[in-house]
C-alpha cells in the first residue's frame, strides 16, 4: 500500500480540484438519498397511512425536522388539493432529486477528469527525466524494453487501476457512511444486523487483492520481456534474417507471448471474481435483513411499520453498490500496485552521477586534463589499473592497444559516463566530479565507432540539443566534416529526414555528420573513439581528414585502431589489459622495439 500512497501523492497540485470533486460527490449523495427517502411518504399516501398533520417542528437540521417539514408540506396539499395532486407533487419532487443527483454526480467526475489524466502526465514526465539522468550503467543492467514497458503499459496500466479507482475511493466511503446514518435513524437494530456480515468479506477481499498484486506483477514483468524481444527483434532484423534465425526467434517469442497469455487469463479471472463475490455476499446480507426486519413487522415488534421496512431495503440495497465498488476499486489498485511498484523502482533509481550541491561552474578549460591512480571496474574484473596519463591543453594524446584491453573504458571515464572509485580525474587541478556535470561535458566532444543518429532531419542531428540553430553555422560544420556535398544531394538537403539511427545514410555518411556535430558543439576538448575504423578505405580517408581539421587548436584524446593514423600525436600510450605498458611518441616507440613496434610492423602490410 504504500506505493499507492505514492502515487496519490502526485495529485497534491490537483487538491483543489479534488475537493471540488468530493463538495460534489456528498451533493450527489444527499440527493441520492433524499430521493430514496422520499418513498416512504409516497407509500404512506399509498397505503392511506399519512397522518394529517398541522403544525411543524422547529427548523433544524436533522431528521425529526426535515420529516416534520416535509408531512406537513404534503398535510396541506392533500387537505387542499386531494390525496392525487400529492401523489403528483411527491413524484415531481422525486425526479427532481434524482435529475439534481446525477447533474453533481456528473459535475463530480467532470472535475475529477483532469486529476486522473494529470497525475498520469506528471509522472509520465517524471520517469522520461529520470531516464535522461540515470547513468549509463543503470541501462548495461537493465534490459532496455523493460524500461520501455515500465514507462508505458505500467503507467497505463496505473491509469486504468489506481487513477481509475479514485473516484470510487473519495465517492463511496463518504456515500456508505451517508447510507449508514440514514439507515441507523430508521432501524438501529436492523442496521446492526446487516453489518455484522461485513468483516467476512472484507477478509474474502483482502486475500483475494493480495493475490490479484502477485498475479499482475507477474504479468507485467511478462510484459516487459515480450517488448524487450521485439525491441531486440526490429534491431537486429537483418542478422536474424541472415542466420535465418527466425524460426528460433519466432519460437522464442511464442513461448513468451503463451506464458504471458496464462497469467493474463488468471489475472482477469482473479479480477473477476471481486465483484461477483461481493455481490453475492451482499445479496446475503439483504436476504438476512429481508427476513429478520420482515418478521419484525409482522410481529409489530420494534416499531418498524412496513413503509418503513421497504425503504429501509431499498436504501440497503443502494449501499450495496457503493460496498461493491469499494471492494473492485480495492482489487483494481491492489492489481495497479504492482505496476506502480515496476515505475516507482524506476524514479527511485541512484542518479550515482549528478551536481554535488557546491558543484563548481566551469567557464573555460585552461590548462589539461589529468588522470592520477585511475583504476576501475564494472563489476569485480578490474578494467583499468593505475592509470597516470596527462593531456596538456592544445595536445593530441594517442591511445593504442588490443581490443578490451580498457581504451574505450577510459574515454567514458573522462567523459564521466561512469564516475570512478579509485583514483582521480583532474581538470584543471580539480575533480572532475566537483565540477557541474553541464558544464564539464560542455568542454567534450565526443565521435565513437558507432555513430548515434536521431530520426530527425539532418539539421537537427548536426545541431543536436540547441533549440532554433544557426543555419549558417551548421552548414560551415558540415563542411569542414566533408559532409556538405553529399547533403547537397539528398532529397532535402539539411531538412532531409535520415530515418531511423541514420538508417538511409551509409556508414561513412553516417560517421561524418557525427563529426560534423561535433565541430559544431566546438568544444575545446576531443574524444575519438576509433572514429574511423568502421569506414572503407575511400571514405575513411574523408573521415580522416574531417578529423584532423576537427582536432586543430583542440586538446584531443584519440583510440586509434589504424596506426598510420596517429603517428603525429603528441604522446602515445600503448594499453595492455588494463595496463599502460609503454608510451612516448612514434618514433621513440618504434626505436624501443616493443609492443607498438610490434603492432606497427603488423598494420606495415594493410
Ligand atoms: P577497448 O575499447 O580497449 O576495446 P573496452 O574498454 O571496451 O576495451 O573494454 C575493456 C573491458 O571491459 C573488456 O574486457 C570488456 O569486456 C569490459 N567491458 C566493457 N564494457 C563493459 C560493461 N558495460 N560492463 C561490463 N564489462 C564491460
Ligand atoms: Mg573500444
Amino acid at each position: 500500500m504504500k506505493q499507492y500512497f505514492r502515487i496519490l501523492a502526485y495529485g497534491k497540485p490537483y487538491l483543489g480540484l479534488v475537493g471540488i470533486n468530493v463538495l460534489f460527490s456528498i451533493v450527489s449523495i444527499i440527493f441520492g438519498i433524499f430521493s430514496l427517502a422520499l418513498l416512504k411518504p409516497f407509500l404512506d399516501l399509498l397505503f392511506e397511512q399519512q397522518e394529517l398533520v398541522t403544525s411543524a417542528p422547529e427548523l433544524a437540521f436533522n431528521k425529526d425536522a426535515i420529516v416534520g417539514n416535509f408531512n406537513l408540506f404534503i398535510s396541506d396539499i392533500i387537505r387542499e388539493k386531494g390525496k392525487s395532486q400529492a401523489l403528483v407533487t411527491v413524484s415531481v419532487i422525486i425526479v427532481i432529486s434524482f435529475f439534481l443527483k446525477n447533474i453533481t454526480l456528473y459535475l463530480s467526475k467532470f472535475f475529477l477528469a483532469p486529476v486522473r489524466f494529470g497525475v498520469i502526465h506528471d509522472i509520465r514526465n517524471k520517469l522520461y527525466n529520470k531516464v535522461l539522468r540515470l547513468p549509463v550503467s543503470y541501462f548495461s543492467e537493465k534490459r532496455k524494453g523493460d524500461v520501455i514497458s515500465r514507462m508505458t503499459t505500467d503507467v497505463v496500466e496505473m491509469e486504468w487501476t489506481i487513477m481509475g479507482s479514485i473516484e470510487m475511493i473519495l465517492r463511496d466511503p463518504v456515500s456508505i457512511i451517508a447510507f449508514m446514518v440514514v439507515l441507523f435513524s430508521m432501524s438501529a437494530k436492523l442496521t446492526l444486523f446487516a453489518i455484522i456480515l461485513f468483516p467476512v468479506s472484507g477478509a474474502l477481499i483482502g486475500f483475494l487483492g493480495k493475490s490479484l498484486r502477485r498475479t499482475s506483477g507477474k504479468g507485467q514483468r511478462k510484459l516487459g520481456e515480450i517488448l524487450s524481444i521485439v525491441e531486440e527483434t526490429l534491431g537486429g532484423l537483418r542478422v536474424l534474417k541472415a542466420f535465418n534465425a527466425e524460426e528460433t526467434a519466432d519460437k522464442r517469442f511464442q513461448q513468451n507471448n503463451r506464458s504471458l497469455y496464462k497469467t493474463l487469463v488468471r489475472l482477469l479471472r482473479k479480477r473477476d471474481l471481486a465483484s461477483p463475490m461481493s455481490e453475492f455476499l451482499g445479496v446475503t446480507v439483504m436476504a438476512f435483513v429481508m427476513w429478520y426486519g420482515g418478521s419484525m413487522v409482522l410481529s409489530g415488534e420494534g416499531g418498524l411499520d412496513a413503509a418503513t421496512f421497504i425503504t429501509f431495503v431499498l436504501l440497503l440495497s443502494q449501499l450495496l453498490a457503493p460496498i461493491k465498488s469499494l471492494a473492485n476499486g480495492y482489487s483494481q489498485i491492489q492489481k495497479g500496485t504492482a505496476s506502480a511498484e515496476r515505475i516507482l523502482e524506476i524514479i527511485d533509481a541512484e542518479e550515482s552521477i549528478k551536481d554535488t550541491p557546491d558543484a563548481k561552474s566551469l567557464k573555460e578549460f585552461t590548462t589539461g586534463i589529468e588522470l592520477k591512480d585511475v583504476s576501475f571496474a564494472y563489476e569485480d574484473k578490474k578494467v583499468l589499473k593505475n592509470i597516470n596519463l596527462t593531456i596538456p591543453k592544445g595536445k593530441t594524446i594517442a591511445l593504442v592497444g588490443q581490443s578490451g584491453s580498457g581504451k574505450s573504458t577510459l574515454a567514458d571515464l573522462v567523459a564521466r559516463f561512469y564516475d570512478i572509485k579509485e583514483g582521480q580525474i583532474l581538470l584543471d587541478g580539480i575533480s572532475s566530479k566537483e565540477y557541474k556535470l553541464h558544464d564539464y561535458r560542455q568542454q567534450m566532444g565526443i565521435v565513437s565507432q558507432q555513430s548515434i543518429l536521431f530520426n530527425d532531419t539532418i539539421l537537427s542531428n548536426i545541431a543536436l540539443g540547441v533549440e532554433n540553430p544557426d543555419k549558417e553555422r551548421v552548414i560551415e560544420a558540415a563542411k569542414i566534416a566533408n559532409a556538405h556535398d553529399f547533403i547537397m544531394d539528398t532529397e532535402n538537403g539539411y531538412e532531409t529526414n535520415i530515418g531511423d539511427g541514420g538508417g538511409k545514410l551509409s556508414g561513412g555518411q553516417k560517421q561524418r555528420i557525427s563529426i560534423a556535430r561535433a565541430i559544431f558543439k566546438n568544444p575545446p576538448i576531443l574524444i575519438l573513439d576509433e572514429a574511423t575504423s568502421a569506414l572503407d578505405t575511400e571514405s575513411e580517408k574523408l573521415v580522416q581528414d574531417a578529423l584532423y581539421k576537427l582536432m586543430q587548436n583542440r586538446t584531443t584524446l584519440v583510440i586509434a585502431h589504424r596506426l598510420s593514423t596517429i603517428q603525429h600525436a603528441d604522446e602515445i600510450i600503448v594499453m595492455h589489459e588494463g595496463q599502460i605498458v609503454e608510451r612516448g611518441t612514434h618514433t621513440e616507440l618504434v626505436a624501443k622495439k616493443g609492443t607498438y613496434n610490434k603492432l606497427y610492423e603488423l598494420q606495415a602490410f594493410d
